[in-house]
């Protein structure tokens, strides 16, 4: 039997004409690279949205061409966004962050046909044109005046030949409206092609009261970049509920980012560990100095939220709300909520809990796998490789046959995550598969290795990789950051880990650095870290 429900697609056009109706006064903050504050509303967005998505009908974009950005988390952005798919385009962010070599391969294997780019990001432009396939580059210039180089033409000039009131194009859920590359740690780069009902139910799941909980009350901040996976969903999730959005624009040190936090009074932000952990240092060092909004929640993902980083932003009335996922789930697979009869538990316990990456999203399928490809049972215990599905999922990678063998014959994506699954339902991620210390036959976890040192009230960062060893393949080596102004040495570090991990699990060696190197996304680059201190323990 068939249904009589009404086949109406899940597309971004059905966001926007909400916001639109019903929000249009709603304010849309955006910081200027000049620094200056750009003030707009959700109305002027959508009406801006329109007119963009009919400018590139008439430049000529196609169904399901790219539309490559390059820039920073501001208005402009935000309009290419949603104006891309909405012309049946496909947005496709590109992180200037990479290297020119990256980025020509990743703008052509994506096949980019216009390009829309940060007048001040036109040096990193420079460093790939001509390896691009870029038929039209616009530029977005915040100062009037001053020329452009004669490849270019003005992004002002372009949304100009379109109307403000033009109709939104009648699309297909199952039509590409997005594109995003991993960062490929290994290997080219690989792109995952988001699709229109793929966004929608993001934007649904995410917005969920267990879930990251977005309201209409809420001032939203996604420090997260707008290149680094859809901004985790926020700009879709915000616009669909009507919520206050605030935009960092290029200046994401903490300082610059509490300011903006502070004036406009924002209650959710998003962004990776490394961000957050210069915010926490800076309201330390400066207690009550920053009137932050009361009830301000930070999604931190990306890479493990230290629980002394929970423990820290809890000093200062900021609640910490740990998230998982990946660029192959649009990305988020996992947030933190706890159960109501964690209610019961002592402070310490739930402290535990908290730091856990939290139970598997709505719409999420999750399952764990041993090296022989049998099932685990959720027990909090064993550990295994993470595998999801869902319908925000990606089901292969943009133009990569080679890249099949990331999907299971019936249908699951592999994570690369090894993890454990409480009975609870809670994910603990244990490493990346890549990044486990395989010593003498057993696995050691870098990342619960790396929490209980950044606990350690003089250390600042750490980061533990494998390193190769004659006798046990391989061994950890911390390498930490310290505090400025802490002396704390390797033995009191030991000393520190002993109390809580088994001996062989504890470092052979700690090595101080001034910084650890990241990612492109603000990660710790471990593998710059292994390159460096390969021959460390005599092999390698
Ligand atoms: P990449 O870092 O490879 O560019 P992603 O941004 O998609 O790509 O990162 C996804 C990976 O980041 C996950 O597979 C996982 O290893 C790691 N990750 C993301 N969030 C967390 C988290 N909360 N805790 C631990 N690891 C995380």
């Amino acid at each position: 039997m068939r249904s009589t429900m009404m086949e109406v697609p899940l597309t971004l056009p059905l966001i926007l004409e909400r916001v639109e109706r019903l929000f249009a006064d709603v304010a849309v903050t955006s910081r200027r690279p000049d620094g200056g504050l750009e003030r707009s509303s959700w109305g002027q967005v959508v009406r801006r949205v329109r007119q963009l998505a009919d400018a590139l009908r008439r430049a000529g974009l196609r169904r399901g061409e790219r539309v490559a950005t390059l820039m920073w988390n501001h208005a402009r952005h935000l309009e290419v966004y949603f104006g891309a798919p909405a012309a049946g385009g496909v947005v496709h962010t590109l992180n200037p962050r990479l290297h020119a070599d990256e980025l020509a391969y990743i703008a052509t294997h994506a096949d980019d046909r216009f390009l829309v780019v940060d007048e001040g990001l036109l040096p990193v432009l420079e460093g790939f044109r001509h390896r691009a396939p870029f038929a039209r580059i616009f530029v977005v210039r915040w100062q009037a005046g001053g020329a452009l180089p004669d490849w270019a033409e003005d992004y002002e000039a372009l949304v100009a030949e379109g109307a403000e009131d033009a109709p939104f194009a009648e699309l297909d859920e199952r039509e590409a409206a997005g594109m995003c590359y991993t960062s490929g740690t290994t290997g080219h780069p690989k792109g995952v092609v988001y699709s229109h009902r793929a966004y929608v139910l993001h934007a649904l799941m995410t917005s969920l009261p267990d879930s990251i909980g977005y309201t209409m009350r809420d001032v939203v901040m996604p420090v997260v970049p707008m290149f680094h996976v859809n901004a985790w969903g926020m700009p879709h999730a915000a616009a669909l509920n009507g919520a206050r959005l605030v935009l960092p624009g290029p200046r994401l040190d903490a300082l610059s980012l509490l300011e903006l936090m502070v004036e406009e009074g924002v209650t959710l932000a998003a962004g990776v560990p490394t961000v957050w952990l210069g915010v926490l240092q800076a309201l330390d060092e400066a207690p009550g100095r920053f009137r932050l909004a009361p009830g301000l929640r930070l999604v931190i993902g990306g890479s493990a939220v230290p629980e002394a980083m929970i423990r820290g932003f809890d000093r200062h009335g900021i609640t910490v709300v740990h998230a998982w996922g990946m660029t192959e789930m649009t990305p988020i697979g996992s947030v933190f909520a706890p159960r109501p009869e964690f209610d019961r538990l002592d402070q310490e316990t739930r402290y535990a809990w908290r730091a856990s990456q939290g139970l598997p999203a709505a719409l999420v399928q999750m399952r764990l796998v041993d090296d022989d490809g049998r099932e685990l049972p959720w027990d909090g215990v064993r550990f295994g490789e993470l595998q999801v599905r869902g319908p925000c999922v990606t089901a292969a990678y943009h133009a990569r046959p080679d890249a099949a063998e990331a999907f299971t014959d019936d249908g699951w994506f592999r994570t690369g995550d090894v993890a454990t699954l409480s009975p609870e339902g809670y994910l603990r991620i244990v490493d990346r598969v890549k990044d486990l210390v395989k010593s003498g036959g057993e696995w050691i976890s870098s990342v619960e290795l790396e929490n209980a040192l950044m606990a350690h009230p003089a250390v600042a960062e750490a980061a533990v990789v494998a390193i190769p060893h004659p006798k046990w393949d391989e061994r950890p080596l911390a390498c930490v950051v310290r505090r400025p102004g802490a002396a704390v040495r390797a033995d009191e570090l030991r000393a520190h880990l002993a109390a809580r991990f088994p001996k062989w699990w504890l470092p052979d060696d700690f090595v101080f650095l001034e910084e650890i190197p990241r990612t492109s996304t603000g990660k710790f680059l471990k593998r710059a870290l292994r390159e460096r201190f390969r021959h460390h323990y005599g092999a390698g």
